[in-house]
Formats: C-alpha cells, structure tokens, sequence
C-alpha cells in the first residue's frame, strides 16, 4: 500500500500523548474490580498491545481472544477500553479477532466503510471522557465494499446513498493518480475519517493525551498495517 494526498498532512493529523501516565501493558489481563481505579494504557502501549494481537492473530490458528468466565466476570460491572477502534461493519474485520482482544479491551465503532457521523463521534468522546481510551484507531481493509461502491457510482438507493457520498470525496481524490484506484481510495478514506475525528470529535482536556491512528487491514494475510 503506498500513497496518499493526505500523507503530507500525516504528522499533522497526530494527536500525540505528550503526558504519559502510569502505563500498564496487563492491563486487559489484570482487570481491575468494579470501582477501583484503572490504571491508563498510553497511546504507544496501545499500539504494541493491538500490533501484538494481530501477530497472534495471524500466526496462530486459534485465537486467544475468546471470552472468559473469568474475562466476563472481571468487566460486567466496569469497563476499561484501551483502545478505540472506529471500522468497516465488513463481515471479515472484527477488530477484536483480528486484534486478539477479549471483551472489555476494545470500543468499537463499525459502520461500512468506516465512517463516523455524529453518533460516532459522541462513542468516541464517550469512550475518551469517560472509559479512559488514549488511543483511536481508524481501520479500513482491503477491498471493502463500501469504497468499491463509491468507486462505481455517485450514488445508490436509500441509505447506501449516504455511505457512497461519504466516501465519494476520498474517491475524486485520488482519481487519477498512479496505482489501484480502490486500494488508493481506501486509504484516502481511512486519512479522511481519521481527520474528521481529529477536527470534530470534542475531547476536551484529553485532547493532548490522546492519539489517532491509522491502519489497513488485508484481507489475505490477516494483518494488519499501520499507516503512516
Ligand atoms: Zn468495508
């Protein structure tokens, strides 16, 4: 995957922690009881944890994320995201399979081509104010159908409508320039979104503390890639 207009912007569009907090890289292992205090999981631990998941993910042929008694018993009463993931509703891209995470690990956000209106970006304040994520991760994937409509046509009936217009702008683009226009238009989206959330989403206090990333999920392999 190369190219994008929006690379040059890429910088810009890091929302980077600069106060690091007592980061604990068990976190999600060690869920702490209802009414105590979690503990914050910084951006970069963030990062690693999900790079991490997605190793397992596509190396082993049984995942470790399946939920727990024990898992569930530890998040029913509270919940400690560390990260949110805003994704494609695509069938193939669960962010907690494809992460190996476990329930209470990730709030996730998934509309087809990952998209984020207004209750999205309320989830994604929501999980920042209260539920303590630092980390926004905006994942679209490999041949998404969503993108390859909005790639066909300028629109479509009832409410598929709006996902196409949604998408159309990261569509016209790219349009033209070198490589596979739906793959260059995935990644434009995946920019685009992510500098949506960035401009939009209210985060208030928490502005300086959390970081929004961007990655690509390929279908074929499983992994997941980080995008600059
Ligand atoms: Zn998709």
């Amino acid at each position: 995957m190369k190219y994008t207009p929006y690379l040059a912007n890429a910088a810009a569009l890091l929302i980077v922690s600069a106060g690091i907090v007592h980061a604990d890289d068990k976190h999600s292992a060690t869920a702490p009881a209802a009414h105590a205090a979690a503990p914050v999981v910084t951006p970069e631990a963030a990062v690693a944890k999900l790079t991490e998941g997605n190793a397992r993910y596509v190396s082993k042929s049984v995942s470790n994320g399946k939920p727990t008694a024990k898992a569930r018993a530890a998040t029913a009463q509270s919940q400690h995201p560390f990260a949110i993931v805003v994704g494609c509703a695509d069938s193939r891209t669960s962010p907690e399979l494809v992460f190996d995470q476990n329930i209470g690990d990730l709030f996730v956000i998934r509309t087809a081509g990952n998209l984020v209106d207004d209750y999205a970006l309320g989830s994604i304040e929501y999980a920042v104010a209260h539920l303590g994520a630092k980390l926004i991760v905006v994942l679209g994937h490999e041949r998404c159908g969503a993108v390859k409509a909005a790639v066909a046509s300028g629109s479509a009936p009832g409410h598929v409508g709006s996902i196409v217009s949604g998408i159309r702008p990261a569509v016209k683009a790219v349009q033209g320039t070198a490589g596979d226009l739906l793959e260059n238009a995935v990644n434009e989206n995946i920019y685009r979104v992510a500098d949506k959330i960035s401009r939009k989403a209210a985060l208030g206090d928490e502005k300086s503390s959390v970081r929004i990333v961007r990655a690509v999920f390929d279908l074929d392999s499983g992994k997941v890639q980080w995008l600059k």
